[in-house]
């Protein structure tokens, strides 16, 4: 999955694995659990986060060359917010080669960045389940707490205002030269940010065949 932060690249990936029974890969997920667990590598992570930074290629790689030690990514998997970078790319090709995996789809999506500041200022997130809520478009039935599980959501320190345009100023200058990559490979599916929730299904599965 490509494409800005806020475009909807998880809720698409989440869609895509009940779809197909596919594993996701999220990199923001796993570094967030490393933050939480005060691993070492969440200690370095943290700092670049809150910042609206890309964590080093270094860590990134390794977490997710990790994750592919894990038997269940042997008939696929979905990679959401990975790569990001030029030598994440070029680890991923790497991995892949290792592994014996050939990638088939690059879904972008695309989002203007006005929408995106919006969204993304009004979300809410819990730091139990990972539950995504929308202060307008997808409210909890309680104020404040999370529908699945109860626990009280919060808004992620880079979901603010001036956090957030740094990370679109981030992904215009680290992600987005990727396009080109994945585009002359012939692999890019792109996809709009906007399609109404109760759509998404039935695109996507049109969007992949
Ligand atoms: P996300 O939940 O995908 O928006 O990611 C939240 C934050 O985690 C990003 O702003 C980065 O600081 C970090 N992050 C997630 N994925 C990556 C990645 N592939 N490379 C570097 N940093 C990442």
């Amino acid at each position: 999955m490509l494409g800005p932060p806020g475009s909807g690249k998880g809720t698409r990936a989440h869609i895509i694995s009940e779809l197909y029974d596919l594993p996701v890969i999220t990199t923001g997920d796993m570094l967030r659990t490393a933050v939480a667990e005060g691993t070492e590598c969440g200690k370095i992570a943290k700092s670049y986060m809150d910042k609206g930074e890309l964590v080093p290629d270094d860590i990134v790689n390794g977490v997710v060359r990790e994750r592919f030690q894990k038997p269940d990514v042997e008939d696929g998997f979905i990679l959401d917010g990975f790569p990001r970078s030029k030598g994440q790319a070029d680890a991923l090709d790497q991995i892949l080669e290792d592994n014996n995996i050939e990638l088939t789809h690059v879904i972008l999506v695309v989002l203007d960045d006005k929408v995106i500041v919006e969204r993304l200022s009004k979300r809410r997130s819990c730091p139990k389940c990972g539950e995504i809520y929308h202060l307008e478009s997808k409210p909890p039935k309680k104020q404040g707490v999370c529908d699945v599980c109860g626990a009280a959501l919060i808004q992620r320190d880079d979901d603010k205002p001036d956090v957030i345009k740094h990370r679109l100023e981030v992904y215009a200058e680290q992600t987005k030269p990727l396009i080109k990559k994945y585009r002359d490979q012939g692999l890019i599916l792109e996809t709009s940010g906007v399609i109404p929730m109760d759509q998404l299904r039935d695109h996507l599965k049109e969007l992949l065949g």
